[in-house]
């Protein structure tokens, strides 16, 4: 199993290889950066309502936003952190928010992920997928196709919505249960540096 210094030291690498700030949850600087969401929010019809449950569960929610300039910030929870392999795990769902900000920029990620349950199922659906394969790399476990790595409360996700998010999940952990690393940048990305510096932290036979 990771160990907590190697998990560090790998996610650490990853967040810079990104272009990435990545904040711990025992940074002063995480009390401020949970207050430069609630600025982007600002005029986006719906926001207020999953902002609210956001920054309620700041203890148990990871999340990535834009910084001034370029460059995107992960702040990662408490509960992520507490774990090697769920704070490599939240990275990797957390870095493909920053790709989905990247392609779209950050106005618009925003009043997408903020103003459409749809899109947010999506978005999430496909961060999940993600971290559930590394997840798999770094345990070996199989994925309980009847797990709910969705929170529909969390997300604001009507039952609809949940169903597709599954779906989307359900299918994307096919991809790696039969061996092939999900089409994801994020996941190669991942699945490539483990190899390369951590090898002997792979798991999944299928994937060493
Ligand atoms: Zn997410």
């Amino acid at each position: 199993m990771i160990t907590n210094e190697e998990s560090l030291m790998f996610c650490m690498e990853m967040a810079k290889a990104a272009d990435v700030v990545l904040i711990l949850p025992q940074s002063v600087v995480a009390m401020i950066a949970r207050y430069s969401m609630s600025a982007l929010a600002i005029g986006v019809p719906g926001a207020s309502a999953v902002l609210d449950t956001l920054q309620l569960r700041s203890d148990s929610i990871s999340r990535t936003f834009p910084l001034p300039g370029a460059s995107n910030a992960v702040m990662m929870s408490s509960a992520a952190d507490a774990n090697p392999v769920s704070r490599v795990r939240t990275l990797a769902h957390e870095l493909v928010h920053d790709g989905q900000i990247d392609r779209k920029g950050d106005v618009q990620t925003a009043v997408d992920y903020l103003g459409s349950g749809l899109l947010r199922a999506q978005a999430e659906a496909h961060a999940a997928i993600v971290g559930s394969f590394v997840h798999h790399l770094l345990t070996g476990d199989p994925v309980d196709e009847n797990a709910q790595p969705l929170d529909a409360g969390l997300y604001h996700l009507s039952p609809e919505e949940l169903g597709l998010a599954q779906s989307i999940w359900r299918s994307g952990t096919r991809t790696f249960m039969d061996g092939k690393v999900p089409p994801f940048v994020v996941a190669k990305g991942f699945h490539d540096a483990l190899k390369r510096l951590l090898p002997h932290t792979i798991k999944a036979e299928a994937f060493r």
